[in-house]
Order: C-alpha cells, then sequence, then structure tokens
C-alpha cells in the first residue's frame, strides 16, 4: 500500500480534485525528432501522467507542455505543418460527407459557415453554397486552402481574434472544429470566442478521438503532449456549461481509431436528439463519470507494457534481428513507456522526411524504407502505426516472403 497522492488541480474547473491515473515517465516531445548535431543537447522532457477530475470528469493530461516546445517554426520563422489533409483519399471523403451533413441540417442560402484548424481546406472546399472562413495558424497549409480561393486567415483562434472577426464579417451559423479542441490549452477562451461567433441557434461542431474507444482498445500511444483532453460526453458537456453552451446530439465516427461528433449551442437552442441521449446513458452505464474505467485502463496498460517487454526480450535472447517501422509519435510514447531503445532495435526505417534524424528520448535512427530497410532483411519489425497495417503489409510484401514478420504493440503485443 503506498501513500495516497495528493490530488491537484483540475485545467478545467480548477477545483483541487485531479486525480492521477497512470504516469508514462519522463517523455520527450513525441514529434520532436532530433538532428545528429542536437544529440548531444539536453532535450525538454516532462512527467507524462494522466489524471481524472472527480468534479468535472475531465480526462487531461496533469502537465501540459507548452505550445513553444512543439509548434516549432522553421528556419524562416514561419510555422509550418507537415500534414496535408488533402492527400488523403478517405479522409476527404469523410470531411465531404461532414460538410453535406451541416449544409443539409443546418445551413440556409445566407448563412456563414467557419472552421477552426482547417488545414489545407479539406472540408471547407465542399461547401458549394454558402460563405466559409478558414482559421488555419500554419503557413504552408493555410496558402495551398487560400490558392484554391477559401478564404483562410492565417492565425491561432482565440477569444481576442473572435471580436476582430465579429466586426469585419458578422456571425456563423456552423463552427466546426475536427482534431484540433483536444490540443487547446486554454479551453475557455477558445469556447468564449466560438459563443460570440455564434449566429442565432448557432451550432458548434467538434470532433475528437472519443475515451470510451481509448479505453476499449488500451490505445495507450493516443496519448501524448499534443493531446491535452480526453473527452467523454460528460466532461465535454461540463466544459461547455461552464462557458453557456450544451451538447444537443453526438454521432459516433470511424476515423481515427473512433472519434465522436458533438453537436452544441448556446443553451437551450436545441432539444436533445433521442441518440445522444442514449450515448450519455451508455457512458454512465460504463462509468465513465467515475474513476473505475479508468484505473482499469492504466492496470491494462502497465500489463501491456510488460508483455511488449517480454516478448521483444525472448527474440532478442534467441539473437533475432529488430528494427522499428514507422518513425511516428505513437512509437515515441511506446519506445520510451516501454524502454526500448538501440539496444533493442537498430533503427527505425521510414519514408522521406524524418530520414537522417534520430527518435526522440530514445535516439534510435531514422533510415529510409525503401534504401535500407527493403535491402536489409531483418527478422522482426516493431510497427509504429498499427493504424496502417494493412497498407504497410501491402507495401512489403517482399520482407513478408522472405520470411520477415511484423510485431505490433496494439492492440495487444503481438507478432503478426
Ligand atoms: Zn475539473
Amino acid at each position: 500500500m503506498g501513500l495516497k497522492k495528493e490530488k491537484q488541480t483540475c485545467h478545467v474547473c480548477n477545483k483541487d480534485n485531479l486525480q492521477e491515473i497512470i504516469s508514462f515517465g519522463d517523455m520527450p516531445v513525441a514529434n520532436a525528432f532530433l538532428k545528429k548535431e542536437d544529440l548531444q543537447k539536453p532535450e525538454f522532457k516532462y512527467e507524462m501522467k494522466v489524471g481524472f477530475c472527480e468534479d468535472c470528469k475531465m480526462v487531461q493530461l496533469v502537465n501540459i507542455v507548452p505550445y513553444d516546445k512543439y509548434i516549432i517554426p522553421d528556419t524562416d520563422g514561419i510555422r509550418n505543418y507537415a500534414f496535408f489533409s488533402s492527400t488523403s483519399k478517405s479522409m476527404t471523403e469523410h470531411f465531404a460527407g461532414m460538410a453535406k451533413d451541416i449544409e443539409d441540417r443546418f445551413l440556409d442560402s445566407n448563412s456563414q459557415v467557419m472552421e477552426i484548424g482547417s488545414n489545407d481546406g479539406i472540408m471547407l472546399q465542399a461547401f458549394k453554397k454558402n460563405k466559409v472562413l478558414g482559421i488555419e495558424p500554419s503557413h504552408n497549409v493555410a496558402k495551398i486552402a487560400a490558392d484554391k480561393g477559401i478564404d483562410t486567415m492565417t492565425e491561432f483562434f482565440s477569444e481576442k481574434l473572435s471580436e476582430k472577426i465579429s466586426k469585419e464579417r458578422g456571425k456563423f451559423k456552423t463552427i466546426a472544429t475536427t482534431n484540433v479542441f483536444l490540443n487547446i490549452i486554454d479551453v475557455h477562451d477558445f469556447l468564449r470566442g466560438t459563443y460570440n461567433l455564434l449566429d442565432k441557434k448557432g451550432v458548434f461542431i467538434t470532433e475528437d478521438p472519443y475515451i470510451q474507444n481509448i479505453l476499449s482498445q488500451k490505445a495507450y500511444d493516443q496519448i501524448y503532449d499534443e493531446h491535452i483532453w480526453y473527452f467523454s460526453l460528460h466532461s465535454l458537456e461540463n466544459l461547455l456549461n461552464m462557458n453557456g453552451m450544451e451538447i444537443f446530439d453526438a454521432e459516433k465516427q470511424d476515423v481515427h481509431g473512433g472519434s465522436m461528433r458533438v453537436y452544441s449551442c448556446k443553451k437551450g437552442d436545441y432539444k436533445l436528439t433521442d441518440r445522444v441521449k442514449k450515448y450519455f446513458e451508455e457512458e454512465k452505464e460504463n462509468k465513465i463519470d467515475t474513476e473505475i474505467p479508468y484505473k482499469r485502463f492504466a492496470d491494462e496498460v502497465k500489463v501491456s507494457k510488460e508483455k511488449l517487454s517480454e516478448l521483444l526480450a525472448h527474440l532478442k535472447n534467441e539473437r533475432k534481428r529488430i528494427v522499428g517501422y514507422g518513425a511516428s509519435s505513437k512509437g515515441t510514447i511506446v519506445c520510451n513507456y516501454c524502454d526500448i531503445g538501440t539496444e533493442t532495435l537498430e533503427y527505425i526505417a521510414d519514408a522521406k522526411h524524418k530520414v537522417g534524424k534520430f527518435s526522440p528520448g530514445k535516439h534510435i535512427p531514422i533510415v529510409s524504407q525503401e534504401e535500407v530497410f527493403r535491402k536489409d532483411n531483418p527478422d522482426y519489425a516493431l510497427l509504429f502505426i498499427p493504424n496502417h497495417l494493412k497498407e504497410v503489409v501491402g507495401k512489403e510484401k517482399k520482407f513478408l516472403e522472405q520470411g520477415g514478420r511484423f510485431i505490433t504493440h496494439w492492440p495487444e503485443p503481438r507478432i503478426i
């Protein structure tokens, strides 16, 4: 029996009832791959801990990493973002569908539509009849959107920015944001800005990974510095209520390992749908508003770590050669949490742009899939992009034909 840990202050409701669920130990920034000349310099690390607030129910990072540790300007001082949404066909279809739903359900010909974190315009390009505005702080993707003719402001969204937008462009019938809200440190400022810009019966739509999926899939590799909040409908409802808003509908989505699209409005504007009532009940049945499922998750994650360590140790004992595959943020979490370094993995094979760098924390060299991995023929490759398994298996037929096998940590550590 250890001493009962002191509770900390919740980043949402400010009460001192934030209970620690799990610590992953000292963790580097998950996407901060290092250049060779930076290997000797001190690397920023923080204790990555997840907490559950007994008051507002929000699951959150206990230690929040400031933006300037991971939003790193390129040499020209301009913020750039490496992922272009529209290069993914399935995501293009997903967002076109989302735009159509919004259009059919909420918009008339005079409505204005806004998206915060609009990337290269992947969703806004699908609106044909309405005036759109994208807010996108990364210059390179914002430029692609602007080149497509999508009105885009290259700014971080805030309450202050909302005042400027309101004066210049008026109000918006829908404000959408996907995979952005979970990254926002000051969620209250963000929601005050949203509230300011919502038109009469305006709708705020968020889509983020859903806590229920993270728990059931033991997807601990979704936890990292940029993901500050892990939303349930209960916690999101409490957060919205603090800012004069409430949830009236939600819809489960089959993207990013399971997401929840949540529709909210100013208090009293819409009636709750039967669908969202059912989801709230489901969360109650799963005790999502208590610490129970989170404690269970913590236990399962610890078992998963032990299993992976045992599997790798066993293969090393048999003198097998093991490498990593896919230089991802998930890989950074798995390697640092499970203490997997160069004693186990000779290298991590990746497509182009991280080649020549080293993995955060463990400093495993990143090499080219094409130039090294496909010529090398190691015995095993630990897959750090398990969500792309099908695609990888298709690409690496030769490796498999020569007797190579993939290992995954997720959802259970095993050889595939
Ligand atoms: Zn709280």
